[in-house]
């Protein structure tokens, strides 16, 4: 039988905290065949639209989103932790399990009116897309969707960006 997506990754328990079950994409970035498919599924609902700029969360929505920007011929642009872009930003925080996270970009990264889609590796809950998501909107682009290789759906991110009204793209999931 011929091997999906879900297949390539790699569960890794204990990290990066005891009870955690990690799920690692470096599998299915480093297999050719895998990385190719995830890149054509994440693409798939998309086809025939107008997307003018991939956004993709620090850190693996920068290897997916590159390569899905080079595919649709488009710019990229990163969404990163704090204190990490070199020019002026806007920012927003969010919650995590225990304090909160900022997620930044340039102030200057998109233009109003741009039809933008965002990417990353999983969807936990939604916490970072969220804020990746405001982050487009106050620079007056379109948040056409958000694509993900793996959905946590326990964890209620996928729910949370529906409820916004944002379309949510996601190849597999782990229950
Ligand atoms: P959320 O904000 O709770 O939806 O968490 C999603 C973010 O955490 C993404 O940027 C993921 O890369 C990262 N993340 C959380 N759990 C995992 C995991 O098991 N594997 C890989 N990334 C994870």
């Amino acid at each position: 039988m011929s091997q999906t997506v879900k297949d390539y990754i790699r569960t890794i328990a204990d990290f990066p905290h005891e009870g955690i079950m990690f799920r690692d994409v470096t599998t299915l970035f480093a297999d050719a065949r895998g990385f190719r498919m995830a890149i054509d599924q994440m693409l798939h609902p998309y086809a025939g639209e107008r997307i003018d700029k991939v956004v993709g969360l620090e850190a693996r929505g920068f290897i997916l989103g590159g390569a899905i920007a080079h595919q649709l011929s488009t710019g990229f642009v990163p969404i990163r932790k704090k204190g990490k872009l070199p020019g002026p930003v806007i920012s927003e925080a969010y919650a995590l399990e225990y304090g909160e996270a900022v997620m930044e970009v340039h102030d200057d990264a998109l233009k109003p009116g741009e039809r933008v889609l965002i990417v990353d590796d999983l969807l936990a809950t939604g916490g970072t897309a969220e804020a990746g998501i405001k982050l487009c909107r106050r620079m007056g682009a379109e948040v056409i969707g958000c694509a993900f290789v793996i959905d946590l759906p326990d964890l209620g991110g996928n729910a949370k960006l529906q409820a916004l009204g944002m379309p949510v793209h996601v190849l597999c999931s782990f229950e």
